[in-house]
């Protein structure tokens, strides 16, 4: 039996009491569904955004469902984490990533228009974001700079899910759904793809560079009226410093016809976005990389969860290297470039040992490094100083707080239940030399992760 496992396996749903864990701080924001608190967790003291969303207020639960879903879902460094979610009988609770550095849309209105390098900079993490979403063939249809914000100085992250929407091969949409600024030609219409999102960001892209938007009237059906037709401008004396190449780009993304628009790769290639990606690297030493290579499942497994729990200001260089090392843009990396990238890294190491740590970062064995599995890989002796991190980890496993971990927790986790496949996570546990019937304790669970005992 082959598992499966993503950063979603790890974001627990649950219906304990949000205060017992959280202390709610200040008002972060308010938006059309939820108000979003700035939180903090009492054991591990890591900083959260937590939106609440009052149960009497949704109108429509299959749209919360699937912001939910797709959130899960997604494993990127610029689209925003969410941990976990809580539900008592009011309220439901997303635990989230914070984004410090407030929302683009602020930033822009303050600073009036972006210098193009750093516009650069910082439209290249949306289109990623984008690519990556277009890649699972999810579109967002609220792309602005309101749903995206800086969780650094420099680093954005997309935000607010509440439309997006996971497509079947070939489907199309007819709902208007957006803000009017940013729709589309075709979204107008009622009859569109994820192509709409390319038309979005190229309005952002446009905003960036000049402070006001492309398609703009005292009314939403003038604005309508002008995005139908789809001409713009770049006469204002802001564009007069801009590059050609900028609005070459901006040409080819605010195209009415959706056959000629470029796709979100193609923006990337453009040339106004190249030249942008500094080289980092991995995070690790050669002796770190084969401990974990020689890791058992289980500890790889338990080092994941660890990753998936963890802000990703612990790990900020892991994150860069993972983006320096996404060449083809897709957010995830194919085993076969990691190798390779790893190979002019570590010249002096053995090609076969490389490949190895490469397929032991791919817990899910799809021939893929996703964003987590990198982190995990790249955690080796770099955070088990902070015991309350493994105790939370420990206690997404052993979720009813018995203060052990059995094969059938790791099985929840991965699957709904069956006894059929239970000797699966059974064999797991026999080749990390856990055979006790009386489960993992923390202790060991601990001695586990750190390579300091039982199973390493
Ligand atoms: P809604 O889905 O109800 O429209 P949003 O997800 O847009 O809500 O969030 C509302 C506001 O809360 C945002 O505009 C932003 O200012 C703030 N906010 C949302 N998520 C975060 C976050 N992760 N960190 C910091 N602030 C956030």
């Amino acid at each position: 039996m082959v598992f499966s496992i993503t950063r979603g396996n790890f974001v627990t749903h649950s219906t304990k009491k949000l205060e017992d864990k959280y202390l709610k701080q200040t008002k972060l924001g308010e938006g059309a569904v939820g108000t979003v608190f700035l939180s903090k967790h009492k054991e591990t003291n890591d900083i959260r955004a937590i939106k609440y969303i009052p149960k009497s207020s949704i109108k429509h639960p299959e749209r919360l469902k699937n912001e939910v879903s797709t959130l899960v879902s997604c494993d990127h460094p610029h689209i925003i984490k969410i941990f976990e979610i809580i539900e008592d009988r009011k309220n439901l609770y997303l635990i989230m990533e914070q984004c410090k550095g407030g929302e683009l849309f602020d930033y822009i209105l303050n600073n009036k228009t972006i210098q193009e390098a750093e516009a650069a900079m910082l439209f290249r993490q949306i289109m990623l974001a984008i690519n990556y979403l277009h890649s699972k063939n999810i579109v967002h249809r609220d792309l602005k700079p309101e749903n995206l914000m800086f969780s650094d100085g420099k680093t954005l992250k997309l935000i607010d899910f509440g439309i997006a929407k996971a497509l079947k091969p070939n489907e199309t949409m007819s709902t208007r759904a957006g803000t009017p600024f940013y729709m589309s030609p075709e979204i107008l219409k009622g009859f569109y793809n994820i192509s709409t999102d390319i038309w979005s960001a190229g309005v952002i892209l446009y905003i960036m560079l000049c402070g006001y938007p492309p398609f703009y009237a005292e009314s939403d059906a003038e604005v309508f009226k002008k995005v139908l037709i789809g001409n713009f401008s770049f006469r204002g004396h802001e564009w007069r410093q801009v590059s050609n190449r900028a609005k070459d780009l901006i040409r080819n993304m605010l195209i009415v016809n959706t056959d000629l628009r470029f796709t979100a790769s193609q923006v990337l290639e453009h040339p106004w976005l190249q030249n942008l990606n500094p080289s980092v690297p991995f995070p690790l030493s050669a002796p770190d990389a084969t401990t974990f290579t020689t890791s058992n499942l289980l500890r790889r497994v338990f080092l994941f969860c660890i990753a998936s729990h963890t802000s990703e200001e612990s790990f900020p260089q892991a994150k860069e290297a993972f983006l320096s090392l996404d060449q083809d843009m897709t957010g995830c990396l194919s085993i076969f470039s990691l190798q390779e990238n790893l190979a002019l890294q570590f010249s002096n190491e053995n090609p076969d040992d490389l490949k190895k740590f490469v397929l032991a970062m791919d817990l899910n064995n799809n021939g893929k490094v996703e964003y987590t599995e990198f982190i995990a890989g790249a955690l080796e002796n770099t955070m088990f100083s902070k015991q309350e991190k493994v105790v939370q980890a420990f206690s997404v496993f052993d979720k009813q707080g018995k203060g052990k971990i059995v094969p059938e927790d790791l099985q929840r986790l991965f699957e709904k239940p069956n006894k059929k496949n239970l000797p699966f996570y059974q064999k797991i546990f026999k080749e990390a030399n856990c055979i006790n019937n009386a489960g993992i304790s923390l202790e060991e669970f601990f001695a586990i992760v750190t390579a300091n005992g039982v199973g390493s």
